[in-house]
C-alpha cells in the first residue's frame, strides 16, 4: 500500500550526494515526495501534515555522516519519526495490558466484521494463560451469527481457556454481566469478551457496545482493525473512539501484504497505543507491537532490527572480530577467509532470507535474482575452494592455468566458474579494505535509527 513511498524514498535517497547537512533547501524536494507518497497510500492529511512537519523539525541542520548521502540521513529521520508516531515514544510499558482491577481485569474487544476479533480472543487467551499465567473465561455477545459463539468456544478451547456459553436469545449486556458473574465466583483472573461486529460502523451496534461497556467497566478496551484496510480503517476507528474510551489496538494481518499504513492513521486518529499485532490466523500469531519494526516495515526499509539480531545470533563474533582485525591491520585477506565469509552467510540463513530483510533499495539492487539460485553457487563457491591446496588458499595468487584445470575438476565445476570465483575474491578483497575503516558500522547504525 505504501509501495510507492518505498520508490520515492529510494529516488530520493540516490541523489543529494556530496552534502554536509541536511537543510531547507536540500530537504524540501524529499519532504514533497513522503507527503505525496503518504496522501496516495491513504494516510488521513492531518496526521501526514503533522508528519511531515516533525520530520522537518528534527532534520534541520542534522549533521550527515561521511558514509551517508543526505538523503539516506533524511531516510533516518522519516524513520525515527514515523517510529516515534506510532508509538516508540510511549515506551516499552505502552504495550502492557492493565489487570489493575478487582479480579477479573475485563477486556473488552470491539471492531468491524472479520477484522479478525474472535481470532485474536484466542490469541490473547493463550497469550494470557501460557505468558502471564492467568485463569482465563471468555464469552461472546454475540447474537446475531451464532456461528461465532461456536468459533469462540472452539479457539478457546485451543487456547486452553474456560469458556461462557451464550445464545441468541439473551441480551448482550445480560451475557456480559452473567460471564463477569461467573468469572468472579469461579475465580478467574481475566474475563475476554467479544462482540458482535458488523461489515460497515452503525448506530446501533454502537449503542450496544457502548451498553456493554457501561455495564461491565472494563480495564481494557482493545479495537481491533485489520492492517489491509485503507481510508476506511480511519473512518472505523474514528467512530469506535467517540463511542468508547478505547485503550489500545490491535493491528491484526501483518502477515499479508499490507505495508501497514493503516497503523500510522489509527494512532494519530485515536491516540491510542497499538498494543498488539496479528501475524498468522494461528493462535501464537500476536505480537507485542514494535513501533520501530512497524515504522521500517511502512517504509519499506525492510526488518533491519531482525536482520541485525540475526546477525548476531548466527555469526561467530569472535572469527568476524578475528577478521575485522586482521585487515585492519594490514593483513590480507585470504581463500580461508572468503571460506569463513560464505560460511556465515550460510549460517545466516543463506541469501534468499537475507535479501528478504533487505531495504527496499537494496532488494532493487538485487535486481530480483533468483535467491535460490545463488544459494546453490555459494555452494559450489565453497567447493572450488576446498579443492584448493592450503598454499593456494593462503595466497590465491599461485594459481594460474594448472592449478585451475586442477581445482575445476576437483569440484566437477568448468574452469571459467572457477575464474568467475577468483574475480568475486577479488572483489571481495578490495571490499574489505573499505569496510575496514568502520563504513559498515556506521552504515548499519544510521539505518538502525
Ligand atoms: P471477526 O469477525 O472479527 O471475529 O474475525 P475472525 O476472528 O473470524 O477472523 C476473520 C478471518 O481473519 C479468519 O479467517 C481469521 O483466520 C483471519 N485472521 C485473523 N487474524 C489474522 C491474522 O493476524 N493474520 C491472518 N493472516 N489472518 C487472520
Amino acid at each position: 500500500m505504501l509501495d510507492n513511498l518505498t520508490q520515492r524514498l529510494a529516488k530520493v535517497v540516490k541523489t543529494m550526494r556530496g552534502e554536509a547537512r541536511l537543510t531547507e533547501a536540500n530537504t524540501a524536494e524529499m519532504l514533497r515526495e513522503v507527503r505525496m507518497a503518504l496522501l496516495e497510500a491513504d494516510v488521513a492529511l492531518p496526521a501526514v501534515r503533522e508528519f511531515i512537519a516533525k520530520v522537518k523539525e528534527k532534520a534541520m541542520g542534522e549533521e550527515v555522516i561521511s558514509s551517508l548521502t543526505p538523503g539516506q540521513a533524511l531516510v533516518g529521520v522519516v524513520q525515527r519519526e514515523m517510529a516515534a508516531l506510532m508509538g516508540a515514544d510511549l515506551g516499552p510499558e505502552a504495550t502492557q495490558l492493565s489487570f489493575a482491577q478487582q479480579p477479573p481485569a475485563i477486556i473488552l474487544m470491539a471492531g468491524l466484521q472479520g477484522v479478525g476479533k474472535t481470532t485474536t480472543v484466542g490469541k490473547l487467551a493463550k497469550y494470557l494463560k501460557e505468558e502471564k499465567k492467568k485463569k482465563v473465561l471468555t464469552v461472546s455477545a454475540d447474537v446475531y451469527r451464532p456461528a461465532a459463539i461456536a468459533q469462540l468456544k472452539t479457539v478457546s478451547g485451543q487456547a486452553g481457556a474456560d469458556f461462557f456459553p451464550s445464545t441468541p436469545q439473551d441480551k448482550p449486556v445480560d451475557i456480559a454481566l452473567a460471564a463477569l458473574d461467573w468469572a468472579k465466583k469461579h475465580y478467574h483472573d481475566v474475563l475476554i469478551v467479544d462482540t458482535a461486529g458488523r461489515l460497515g460502523i452503525d448506530e446501533e451496534m454502537m449503542k450496544e457496545i457502548a451498553a456493554v461497556h457501561g455495564a461491565i467497566k472494563p480495564i481494557e478496551t482493545l479495537f481491533v482493525v485489520d492492517a489491509m484496510l485503507g481510508q476506511d480503517a480511519i473512518n472505523t476507528a474514528k467512530a469506535f473512539n467517540d463511542a468508547l474510551p478505547l485503550t489500545g489496538i490491535v493491528l491484526t494481518k501483518l502477515d499479508g501484504d499490507s505495508r501497514g499504513g493503516a497503523a500510522l492513521s489509527v494512532r494519530h486518529v485515536t491516540g491510542k497505543p497499538i498494543k498488539f499485532a496479528g501475524v498468522s490466523e494461528k493462535l501464537d500469531g500476536l505480537e507485542a507491537f514494535d513501533p520501530s519494526r512497524m515504522a521500517s516495515r511502512v517504509l519499506g526499509m525492510g526488518d533491519i532490527m531482525a536482520l541485525v539480531e540475526e546477525a548476531r545470533k548466527g555469526v561467530d563474533a569472535k572469527a568476524a572480530a578475528d577478521l575485522a582485525a586482521k585487515v585492519k591491520s594490514g593483513g590480507k585477506f585470504d581463500m580461508n577467509d572468503f571460506k569463513a565469509q560464505l560460511g556465515q552467510m550460510k549460517k545466516m540463513g543463506g541469501m534468499a532470507s537475507l535479501v528478504d530483510k533487505l531495504p527496499a533499495q537494496f532488494q532493487q539492487a538485487a535486481g530480483g535474482a533468483n535467491m535460490d539460485q545463488a544459494d546453490k553457487q555459494v555452494r559450489r563457491m565453497v567447493g572450488i575452494i576446498d579443492s584448493m591446496t592450503p598454499a593456494e588458499r593462503a595466497k590465491p595468487d599461485l594459481i594460474k592455468a594448472n592449478r585451475k584445470r586442477r581445482i575445476a575438476a576437483g569440484a566437477g565445476v568448468q574452469v571459467q566458474e572457477v575464474n568467475r570465483m577468483l574475480n568475486q575474491f577479488e572483489q571481495m578483497q578490495t571490499m574489505m579494505k573499505k569496510l575496514s575503516g568502520g563504513g559498515m558500522m556506521k552504515m548499519m547504525r544510521a539505518m538502525k535509527g
